[in-house]
């Protein structure tokens, strides 16, 4: 029996083979129901022609035209079936209704052609027996997806029709009602086997069905945090875009954690995937009730943020979200520490065009990377006006001649304690035909983000040697390089090249490289580290101290120097609290045998305290501002006539 209703579908392992069965089976029937209950309407009536008798009425008028008003009853009831939606449940209990109902039909249908059969004149029964015949035949087809009723209806109405077929006069009715016996058996036959095709058809439906629908999750959800992914986010997007056309208002943010490549690097990549996937978890408690949220790749999150009332409402989420990820995430063996900055952008104030609106959450985010670490920041008029102003830079950098419009100052560092000249860095300068000079804290980070930086950075160094060649052997130079520079090994390989055929030994080289190219990628900042330096460059690591340097980036690199970032220095006048930064960070430098520069030193006061701290090297406007190219050598010729300032003041 459980075979029997196995391959019938009704008992199906699968429940969701079940629904899907469930439904095709109803379809079907909705459209052949009229058709059967027309049939059985149009033989039984067709007999009733040829039989009727008000003699016999019951079984000749009376029971056929109940069962032809039945017949039309149901044919009523299923063609309005047809255009009515309703729910699997109920089309399961309308089926097994159906089937009941088959039933019933099929035994008061077999009674009364029997009744009729034998009090009708012997004559008719022939006709009688193959209107019955007919009648079975087309019941048995109209029941093909439904094998239990085929079976149920073939079982009662076959054995009947074939005794009347074979009890009717003339004799060669026996040879009919074999020869239908024997039809209706194949009939049947072949309606268990058409269901069972119709079954595997629907269930291969539904895994196709499945496949496609896993293949679409896949495509949409990211694989590590369970979020959608960066494709759902632009479909989102374009749907938020879409609601908001008339007069709505939303917000798109961007989020990128502060701080998660050094996990990576430092803890290894299972705990980066961890802090990942519990900080979606966090992003996701705080924000999930008000925002949609995804993963748009690597450490970046995407946030659309629908139903806010302003932007004071977006930041205060914003803010929660950067606290919630600012705890330290503990894992058995590590301890791990980011923060999260975030940009937004207001739709339609910031863009009306998903891509706008993009682009402008990602310049808010920059803003907020580059000035307010760990802060959620929404684009303004103020970012607008960067924007263009960076665009313009951008358009005049790609114009430029980059040989005739770029030149070089040189900003002297002096050994702290004796106040010689160790080393002059070049800083760039850009005299534009259009904007006029720009300072390289504005055209340098257009240029990185451009690969602009890569033939600039070629010409600067070039200039540089040339300069430098003109100076004493016991003056080094300090170039900084991009990270993009490092980040390149074919940039890399043409800087190494320009350096060490340069018309100055590389050993007066000395490298500035910022923790950017550390933080992006530590392996190949490390080599590109080590090839400098085999060619007898020397390596000072700039900025410290803004960004994520942690004692183990330090430690693992072959550097020469430390630059403690001027901001310290600018502060420490201040608060007392980065004065203990600066004095910290100094003795670190110097417990790793690494030289320490303080840079933007303006007051004797400063280098006083800074010379207690133990500080070697030190650089500012107390020395000199950057100087042009030709004042570079007379600058050092006077300080060797006369001494250096310090030395008189000592003297
Ligand atoms: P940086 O490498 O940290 O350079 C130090 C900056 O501080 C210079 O600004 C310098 O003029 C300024 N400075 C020096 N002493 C003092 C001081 O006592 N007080 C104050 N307030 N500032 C002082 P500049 O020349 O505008 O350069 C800005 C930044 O642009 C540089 O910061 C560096 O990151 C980048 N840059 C400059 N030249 C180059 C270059 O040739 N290549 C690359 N990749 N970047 C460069
Ligand atoms: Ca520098
Ligand atoms: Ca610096």
């Amino acid at each position: 029996m459980k075979r029997f209703l196995n391959w019938a579908g009704a008992s199906h392992r699968r429940p969701e083979v079940r629904r899907a069965l469930a439904r095709a089976q109803y379809a079907a029937y909705v459209h052949q129901a009229p058709i059967l209950y027309f049939t059985i309407a149009v033989v039984v009536g067709a007999a009733v022609s040829v039989c009727a008798s008000w003699d016999n009425a019951l079984p000749t008028i009376i029971a056929p035209l109940v069962l032809v008003l039945a017949c039309f009853w149901r044919m009523a009831v299923w063609l309005r079936r047809r255009s009515v939606d309703i729910d699997v449940d109920t089309m399961t209990r309308r089926l097994v209704g159906t089937s009941r109902l088959a039933a019933v039909f099929a035994v008061c249908f077999t009674a009364w052609v029997t009744i009729l059969y034998f009090t009708c004149d012997p004559a008719l029964r022939g006709v009688i027996a193959g209107v019955f015949g007919i009648s079975t035949l087309a019941a048995v087809y109209s029941l093909v997806n439904f094998p239990i009723s085929a079976l149920l209806v073939s079982a009662v109405c076959v054995p009947f029709v074939s005794l009347q077929l074979a009890l009717a006069t003339p004799d060669p009715m026996i040879v009919g009602g074999c020869g239908l016996f024997v039809v209706m058996f194949g009939t049947t036959f072949a309606v268990v086997r058409s269901s069972r095709d119709f079954l595997g058809l629907v269930a291969a439906q539904v895994d196709a069905q499945q496949l496609s629908d896993e293949n679409s999750r896949i495509a949409h959800v990211d694989s590590l945090t369970g979020l959608p992914n960066r494709r759902q986010f632009f479909e989102r997007l374009e749907d938020a875009v879409g609601r908001a056309k008339d007069g709505g208002r939303f917000y798109v943010g961007i989020l990128d954690l502060d701080g998660f490549k050094p996990v990576n690097d430092v803890f290894g990549h299972v705990v980066g995937d961890r802090v990942l996937v519990e900080c979606s978890a966090r992003v996701l408690q705080v924000a999930g009730g008000e925002a949609f949220v995804a993963r748009l790749g690597g450490d970046e999150f995407g946030l659309i943020v629908e139903n806010v009332r302003d932007e004071d409402a977006v930041l205060t989420l914003g803010a929660r979200i950067c606290e919630a990820t600012r705890e330290p995430f503990a894992f058995d063996d590590a301890i791990a520490a980011i923060s999260t900055s975030i940009g937004f952008a207001a739709f339609p104030d910031a863009g009306d065009a998903p891509s706008r609106l993009y682009e402008r959450a990602d310049f808010a985010l920059y803003f907020a990377k580059q000035n307010h670490r760990g802060r959620a920041v929404a684009f303004s008029e103020e970012h607008e006006r960067r924007m263009k102003g960076a665009a313009l830079v951008e358009q005049c950098l790609r114009r430029a001649d980059l040989d005739a419009e770029m030149s070089l100052e040189f900003q002297p560092l002096h050994d702290a304690e004796t106040g010689a000249i160790v080393s002059f860095e070049a800083l760039a300068r850009w005299d534009s035909p259009d904007l006029g000079r720009v300072s390289p804290a504005e055209f340098v980070p257009v240029a990185e983000r451009s690969d602009i930086i890569y033939p600039l950075s070629r010409t600067l160094l070039r200039k540089a040697l040339a300069a430098a060649s003109q100076w004493p052997d016991d003056v080094q130079l300090s170039f900084n390089l991009s990270a993009r520079d490092l980040m390149s090994p074919a940039a890399l390989t043409q800087i190494i090249a320009i350096a060490a055929s340069g018309p100055i030994a590389p050993s007066r080289i000395d490298f500035e490289i910022t923790e950017t190219a550390l933080v992006t990628d530590f392996d190949r900042a490390r080599k590109a580290v080590l090839a400098l330096k085999s060619i007898g460059a020397s390596i000072s690591l700039d900025d410290f101290g803004t960004g994520y340097s942690s004692l183990n980036y330090v430690h693992r690199l072959p550097l020469d120097r430390i630059k403690i970032d001027g901001g310290f220095v600018r502060e420490m006048d201040s608060n007392p609290l980065a004065r203990d930064v600066v004095r910290t960070m100094i003795s670190m430098a110097r417990n790793l045998n690494f030289d320490c520069v303080i840079e933007g030193v303006e007051t004797e006061e400063q280098l006083a305290l800074l010379k207690t701290f133990g500080c070697s090297i030190a650089q500012g406007y107390l020395f000199s501002r950057p100087l042009p190219a030709d004042k570079v050598a007379p600058f050092i010729a006077a300080r060797r006539d006369i001494g250096p300032p310090l030395e008189r003041k000592i003297a």
